[in-house]
């Protein structure tokens, strides 16, 4: 499609959350008529009504009216299953149903470097994104990651640009109604068990997140992570295939030997830089810098200035990210970790004497798996919140635990018994919705917390 395709068609937007709005908003800005259909009437507020009234769009709250089904086309929100009724009424139909992402690539003129994965996508776009700032690109960052793609297509639309690139996180909703998006770098970090709350089965969750090479020609390329298993499981018939590897003896196109990040190319070995030297803890997050290296070769052929932006990243807020040190303990907020397999690749991030603040809202995982990970190494692992009780059943005695009253008590309770040398970490793989209204208020209380303590230091 492009602009003349769209002005003038009847477009529902369903639903009212971030890339929804984003979408009316780029349909209005190409003359699209557009209908915003919420089914959540409480979704509604004065903000909403303010920026559909200003964009001129009609919008309806609490119901779909039979609008919708006269539709030329419709954008369907991440957020709707394809069980919904209306989702069903419009197949039945044959009205064309697209994600935010698909509609945005219509009227994205530059180069797209879209990550889709399992666990790092946050990571991985924000490193990919820095790297390319570094070697003097604009890189405009959205989809999953705070802003939607819609808003920073018009955003990007209101001043020229040199040297424009867009990075995208995509999740496997937004995949699930793709037809024509293309992104010129398509980067799969990993495939692991996942919502399986929205799909029929874990091979239809894992095709969804395939679906994002399905249109890839022979000017683009797949970037796959050669240690993932269930990767290895896929053939993959792309043209131009670079793999990123930590541990594969096949190696990669980025990979890493003896301590070293570096690049093949043409069957020659570039150096990057020391793998001690990245700002990032962990193995995980070697993987996702690997990652960023592989999808940026095309665009940064200097390894200097690779070695230059990883050096300079800092990490993305509440991912194991390093808020600083209280008498020689070294305190990490990984807020983001709402469930067990994300708290696993932080313990493993620390070989040092660790105290674990662990709890909030429990999602039925089985805690006993951190045990063997968490014995050698644990201080105490300090419960906080609902799931205090069910954790301390799992894992006691067999780790030594202390229930305390929330996360300011643990960290108290921490810097009075704890060492020079020790780690802090909130790692609570659970939810926070119990204390805190999302993840990122949790991880900022605890920042502010050593933050704001005596002794404090970067
Ligand atoms: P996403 O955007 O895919 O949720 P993030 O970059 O926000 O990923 O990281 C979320 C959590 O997942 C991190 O706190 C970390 O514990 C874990 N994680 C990050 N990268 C990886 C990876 N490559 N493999 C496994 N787990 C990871």
């Amino acid at each position: 499609m492009n602009t003349s395709d769209i002005t003038g068609k009847n477009v529902t937007v369903l639903g009212s959350q971030r890339s929804a709005m984003g979408a009316a908003r780029l349909l209005r800005h190409f003359g699209a008529k557009v209908l915003v259909s919420e089914f959540d009437a409480d979704k509604f507020d004065a903000d909403k009504r303010q920026i559909l009234g200003d964009i001129e769009a009609e919008f309806e709250f609490g119901y779909h009216s039979p609008d919708v089904l006269e539709s030329d086309f419709i954008i369907v929100s991440p957020g709707i299953p394809e069980n919904a009724d209306i989702i069903q009424k419009i197949r039945s139909k044959d009205i064309p149903l697209y994600s935010e992402i698909e509609l945005t690539s219509w009227f994205i003129d530059a180069p797209i470097i879209a990550v889709t994965g399992s666990n790092g996508k946050t990571t991985t776009v924000n490193l990919i994104h820095h790297l390319l700032n570094t070697a003097g690109y604009n890189s405009f960052l959205g989809g999953n990651v705070g802003v939607a793609a819609s808003e920073v297509l018009l955003d990007s639309l209101s001043h020229k640009s040199d040297r424009p690139i867009f990075v995208l996180e995509v999740s496997s909703f937004q995949l699930d109604n793709i037809d024509t998006f293309k992104p010129d770098v398509a980067v799969i970090l990993n495939l692991t068990p996942d919502h399986l709350d929205r799909y029929s089965s874990l091979s239809a969750y894992y095709e969804s997140k395939l679906g994002i090479l399905r249109n890839l020609d022979e000017s683009d390329t797949a970037v796959i992570n050669r240690d993932d298993p269930e990767l290895s499981r896929h053939d993959l018939l792309i043209d131009n295939l670079r793999f990123f590897s930590v541990s594969s003896p096949a190696g990669g196109d980025a990979m890493l030997a003896e301590g070293i990040i570096g690049i093949m190319h043409d069957g020659e070995w570039s150096p990057i830089l020391p793998a001690k030297a990245l700002p990032l803890p962990g193995k995980h997050n070697l993987s996702n810098a690997l990652a960023a290296v592989a999808s940026v070769m095309k665009f940064i052929k200097d390894p200097e200035i690779i070695a230059q932006g990883l050096m300079t990243f800092s990490a993305v807020p509440h991912r194991i990210e390093y808020v600083g040190k209280i008498n020689g303990i070294r305190c990490y907020n990984d807020s983001k970790a709402t469930n067990l397999a994300s708290t696993e690749v932080a313990i493993q991030s620390f070989p040092q004497p660790l105290w674990l603040i662990l709890g909030g809202k429990d999602k039925g995982g089985d805690f006993t798996t951190l045990i063997s990970q968490l014995e050698a190494s644990t201080r105490e692992v300090l419960l906080v919140g609902a799931a205090s009780d069910i954790i301390e059943t799992q894992i006691s005695p067999a780790l030594p635990t202390r229930k305390v009253e929330n996360i300011e008590s643990a960290v108290k309770y921490c810097l009075e018994h704890g060492e020079a040398g020790d780690v802090l970490l909130l790692s609570p793989a659970c939810a926070s919705f119990d204390q805190f209204e999302n993840f990122e208020a949790r991880g900022d209380h605890f920042r502010t917390l050593i933050q704001n303590h005596e002794g404090w230091a970067m």
